[in-house]
C-alpha cells in the first residue's frame, strides 16, 4: 500500500461512553467505555482490517464512522472535515456499509430493483429513469443479471443476496465502505468469490474499506493493513505482512496462534488466550490486557501504554516494546483512565 496516499479518515483519541442507569430512580451506575481513546488513520484506496473479540468495540466504532452515533470525545475527520460538520445526505453518499447478514439486511417485501435504488431515491441522485439504469448496471457489475431487478430477496442464495447488498451499498458511489463481517454468514465455498468481488470493486471504484472481521484468513486475503482492537483501543497497527509474520502485542500473538496453520516452519510460539474479555464497564487499570497477559509486569497494572511506532508502518501499545515513563514525562493516556 502506498504510504503517500492521502488520509480519508483520521481518528484521534476517540471515545464513546454509554452511561449505565439502574435502581429505582434510574441513577447513573457507571460508564461502558465501548471506545476508549482510539487512534486510527485510513488512507485512500486501502483495506484496513479491524480485528478483535466480540465486545471489544468494533461495531461501536463502525457506527461512529457512519455518523449514526456521536462520539463522547475525540477527533473524527472524514476527508479532513469533522464528521459532525458533514451535511447528512453527503455523508450518506460518501460512507456506506455492508452488513454481516444478507438475510436480514434486505427488505423481503421489496424487489431487488427497489432495494438497490433506495439510497439513490433518498439522496435524490438524478431522474428516476437514470436511477433505474444505474441499478441495472451495478447489479450486472456484482455478477447478477438486469432481470434480477424484478425478483425478491427470497429467490436468491445467501451469496447472491450479499451481492445485492454490495450493489446497494455501491450504488450512491461511496468513497469509504465499512464492511462488518460481510462474509461470515456465507458458506465457506462462496466466501472467496465475494471477497474477490469486493477486491475487484475496490480497484474499479477506488474504494477504501474498513473491514471488520474476526476471521484472520479473511483479513489475510483482503487487507493491506491490520488494526488490532482490545477493549476500545487499537493495541497494534501493522502492514498485513508484519502482522502475520512478526506480531508484537501479546494479544495479537494470541489471536494468531489460536488459528491453526498448515505451515510447519511457522515461527510464532503458541500462546493460548486466558480468560474472557473484561467488561468495558469496569476495564482493568493500566494495560487493559494485563489480567490475561503472560508477560505482565508491574508497570502494566498501573500505566496504560500508548500506541507507539516501532518500525515503519508498525505500531504497538505494550510496555514490552517501549520505555516506561520517567518521573519527568507525562503519564501516558492519563486522560483516558478516568
Ligand atoms: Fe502484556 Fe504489559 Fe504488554 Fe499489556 S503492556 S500486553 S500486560 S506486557
Amino acid at each position: 500500500m502506498n504510504d503517500s496516499k492521502p488520509t480519508i479518515l483520521h481518528i484521534e483519541q476517540l471515545q464513546k461512553h454509554y452511561p449505565v442507569r439502574g435502581g429505582l430512580f434510574g441513577t447513573r451506575q457507571g460508564l461502558v467505555r465501548a471506545v476508549n481513546g482510539l487512534d486510527l488513520n485510513l488512507r485512500q484506496g486501502e483495506t484496513m482490517g479491524l480485528v478483535g473479540e466480540s465486545g471489544c468495540g468494533k461495531s461501536t466504532l463502525a457506527r461512529l464512522v457512519l455518523g449514526l452515533e456521536a462520539p463522547t470525545a475525540g477527533t473524527l475527520l472524514l476527508k479532513s472535515k469533522p464528521l459532525h460538520q458533514w451535511d447528512q445526505p453527503e455523508l450518506r453518499r460518501t460512507v456506506q456499509m455492508i452488513f454481516q447478514d444478507p438475510y436480514s439486511s434486505l427488505n423481503p417485501r421489496w424487489k431487488i430493483g427497489s432495494i438497490i435504488r433506495e439510497p439513490l431515491d433518498i439522496l435524490g441522485q438524478g431522474p428516476a429513469s437514470e436511477r433505474k439504469d444505474k441499478a441495472a448496471r451495478i447489479l450486472e457489475r456484482v455478477g447478477l443479471r438486469p432481470d434480477d431487478l424484478a425478483r425478491y430477496p427470497h429467490e436468491f442464495s445467501g451469496g447472491q443476496r450479499q451481492r445485492v447488498a454490495i450493489a446497494r451499498a455501491l450504488a450512491p458511489e461511496p468513497e469509504l465502505v465499512v464492511c462488518d463481517e460481510p462474509v461470515s454468514a456465507l458458506d465457506v465455498s462462496i466466501r472467496a468469490q465475494v471477497l474477490n468481488l469486493l477486491h475487484e470493486l475496490q480497484q474499479d471504484f477506488g474504494l477504501t474499506y474498513l473491514f471488520i472481521s474476526h476471521d484472520l484468513s479473511v483479513i489475510g486475503h483482503l487487507c493491506d493493513r491490520v488494526a488490532v482492537m482490545y477493549l476500545g483501543r487499537i493495541v497494534e497497527l501493522a502492514s498485513k505482512q508484519n502482522f502475520f509474520i512478526a506480531p508484537l502485542h501479546p494479544y495479537a500473538r494470541a489471536l494468531l496462534t489460536a488459528v491453526p496453520v498448515a505451515d510447519p516452519t511457522a515461527t510464532i510460539r503458541p500462546m493460548p488466550l486466558r480468560g474472557d474479555l473484561p467488561s468495558p464497564l469496569n476495564p482493568p487499570q493500566g494495560c487493559s490486557f494485563h489480567p490475561r497477559c503472560p508477560h505482565c509486569m508491574e508497570i502494566c497494572t498501573r500505566e496504560t501504554p500508548l500506541l507507539q511506532k516501532k518500525t515503519t508502518g508498525h505500531s504497538v501499545a505494550c510496555w514490552l516494546h517501549q520505555s516506561p515513563p520517567t518521573s519527568h514525562s507525562p503519564t501516558p493516556n492519563r486522560r483516558n483512565d478516568k
